[in-house]
């Protein structure tokens, strides 16, 4: 068993622990919310205040030049490059991941299409989050290709000679299972099938090695483990080796070779450049990059490595409390134990009430979320992000404890945590 001063002494040895002083946390409030918003920054309001009074109020159009606007998303885009195994100079801030998604899906296309003409079709998993099924459905419609989706343990078997790409999220957004990105990434070429990697739920959260594994694009977002605020822009990767050929079907002025000479027609810049397509939104990217730094402060303490232990320690003590304290009261875990298939967030199942506990919890100062089981063909879902920059082990404990009290008295059952909200 597990006590609370087990707790104690975890985060008394915990070498990462200072790092949660570099955010803003709601006092009393118990944030395992991460995976879909990270907490702000201590250093967000003054850089964002910065760019707004002086950057832009006094300094004006100078900034592009002055201030540094016109290169923010490649000084960002090289520090969320630091985090998923990219070089300088490979990644840029732009854009929303669904846009993104659509870039890259798009150019992986053009690519599959230049060098092994006549395969016609996208695998994904049926489990993927939606917005990303959308998009290769609307690519599907618009170019003549077939979206085959599978659950996880099909995917070795659908990857066949006339597979396009192969269009994968790291980390389930609903479950927190992971992929092996080298060996499903070996997989795909071994069929000469190009890949596209999610990393929503894996950029700053796990250790990632894009061009360990050989992978060809990436997409990923700002606003979760990256900590950029709510609406930051994206980022988007592509393999060095294609960097002469990739196509961006959103050819904007931003993505041109030599913008400011103002020529009719479009000649790419070279490398990711060509990603940006219009003007790039400055004050998000100033509050993106104070989020990722954040990240990069963990550097001397062990970085992405250290992070992963930690949110390993975290997920392991959530999991254990969970089944020693709440027994009997009908909660699943849809979380892979092995450390090698889990994320950085864990999810429980529940036949009846998830909606309804996780807002009970919320009243209680415990912040998780609900994602419903889709039509009844997965179970509802209790999911709880933790990140290691500003989760202690004590947050678990006391997590766990208004979990059980919330089981155990029934409060969850009270009408007013049934009533859904817009966003959950
Ligand atoms: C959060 C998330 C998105 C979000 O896309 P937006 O364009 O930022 O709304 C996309 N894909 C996955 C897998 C996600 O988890």
């Amino acid at each position: 068993m597990t006590t609370l001063q087990d707790c104690q002494a975890l985060d008394a040895q915990d070498p990462l622990r200072e790092l949660r002083d570099l955010f803003e946390l709601p006092l009393g409030m118990i944030y395992l919310d991460g995976n879909s918003l990270g907490v702000m920054p201590r250093t967000t309001p003054a850089r964002v205040a910065d760019t707004v009074t002086r950057e832009w109020g006094q300094d004006l159009i100078q900034s592009w030049n002055k201030a540094g606007w016109f290169a923010m998303p490649q000084k960002v885009g090289d520090k969320i490059a630091r985090l998923i195994g990219a070089g300088a100079g490979e990644v840029v801030a732009t854009d929303s991941t669904s846009i993104n998604l659509y870039k890259v899906l798009s150019a992986a296309l053009h690519q599959a299409a230049a060098d092994h003409p006549g395969r016609q079709r996208i695998v994904s998993e049926r489990s993927n989050f939606p917005t990303d099924l959308y998009i290769a459905e609307a690519l599907c419609r618009e170019r003549g290709y077939e979206l085959q989706l599978v659950e996880p343990e099909g995917i070795a078997a659908a990857l066949t000679a006339d597979v396009a790409v192969l269009m994968l999220t790291h980390v389930n957004y609903r479950t927190g299972a992971m992929h092996n990105m080298n060996a499903v990434t070996a997989a795909a070429h071994a069929e000469g099938i190009l890949t596209v990697w999610d990393l929503a739920h894996s950029a700053g959260a796990v250790p990632v090695d894009l061009k360990g594994a050989g992978a060809d694009y990436a997409v990923g977002c700002g606003y979760k483990y990256l900590n950029g605020g709510p609406g930051a822009p994206a980022f988007v990767w592509v393999n060095p080796l294609h960097a002469d050929r990739f196509w961006q079907p959103l050819a904007g002025w931003w993505g041109h070779a030599a913008p400011f000479e103002f020529t009719p027609d479009y000649q790419p810049a070279p490398g990711i450049t060509r990603y940006q397509c219009g003007t790039q939104p400055i004050i998000s990217l100033a509050a993106l990059e104070c989020g990722v730094d954040t990240l990069l402060a963990a550097d001397a303490l062990g970085g992405m490595a250290a992070l992963r232990a930690k949110s390993l320690a975290l997920t392991d003590l959530f999991i254990a409390l969970v089944e020693e304290r709440c027994a009997g009261h009908g909660l699943g875990l849809a979380t892979p134990r092995a450390h090698a298939h889990r994320g950085s967030q864990v999810c429980l199942t529940r036949d009846e009430g998830a909606y309804a506990i996780v807002q009970a919890l919320i009243g209680r100062s415990v912040v998780g979320d609900f994602r419903a089981g889709d039509g009844g063909r997965h179970p509802d879902i209790l999911r709880f992000g933790f990140t290691p920059l500003y989760i202690g082990f004590v947050d678990v404990w006391n997590a766990v404890e208004q979990l059980r009290q919330v089981l155990a008295s029934g409060e969850w059952q009270r009408p007013e945590f049934t009533r859904k909200h817009a966003v959950t």
